[in-house]
């Protein structure tokens, strides 16, 4: 076994995957409600603190994201805009506002599944998670739980969006033999809020 196979198992553990599972299900709200499916969740000691699942287009409001969601949730339950000791489970790698929010708010540990390659703030696009010395709050942050999962609910939501996007006969031959992205290349939640907007 190599030395990074290694680290990735240790970086998560059996609760890891327990809650992952349920930001995975309010990723599927999020699906049948036509919005980008992601999922997240806010814990503390065992504790299920706040829960969200992506919906700016049903809000009408560009900071819904699920961990925006999650987080507004957990401070309306615990009286305290602050939520340190907290982990948040999230599906698809924040993205710059929710990362900030997350440091605002003192979340401790931030693990998300896949990578967002577009918008993502822990390493893939912008440099947020783990924040560093700049900041006055450290957050851990690790990602790739359940990554196959998650990124898979993405694709297929893009895919099935595009199949419907689709005029058949004003589409030139080329455009149905187009390769399907490689299995990361995910859309955005931005992009995606571009094209349905
Ligand atoms: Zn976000």
């Amino acid at each position: 076994m190599t030395e990074e196979a290694t680290q990735a198992e240790t970086d998560f553990d059996g609760t890891d995957e327990f809650w992952m599972r349920q930001a995975i299900a309010l990723a599927h709200r999020a699906q049948l409600e036509g919005e980008v499916p992601v999922g997240a969740v806010l814990v503390r000691d065992g504790e299920l603190l706040g829960e969200g699942w992506n919906s700016p287009i049903g809000r009408h409001d560009p900071s819904a994201h699920a961990e925006i969601l999650a987080l507004r949730q957990a401070g309306s339950r615990v009286g305290n805009y602050r939520l340190p000791g907290t982990a948040l489970y999230v599906t698809l790698e924040p993205c710059p506002m929710c990362a900030g929010a997350i440091i605002h708010a003192r979340v401790a540990r931030v693990i998300y599944g896949a990578p967002d390659p577009k918008a993502g703030a822990a390493g893939s696009r912008f440099d947020l998670l783990p924040s560093d010395h700049r900041f006055n709050h450290r957050t851990q942050c690790v990602g790739g739980l359940l990554a196959e999962e998650c990124g898979h609910l993405l694709r297929s939501f893009f895919a099935a969006r595009r199949k419907k996007a689709k005029p058949g006969p004003e589409i030139p031959p080329e455009r149905h033999q187009k390769p399907e992205p490689a299995p990361m290349a995910i859309a955005s939640r931005e992009e995606a809020c571009q094209n349905s907007c």
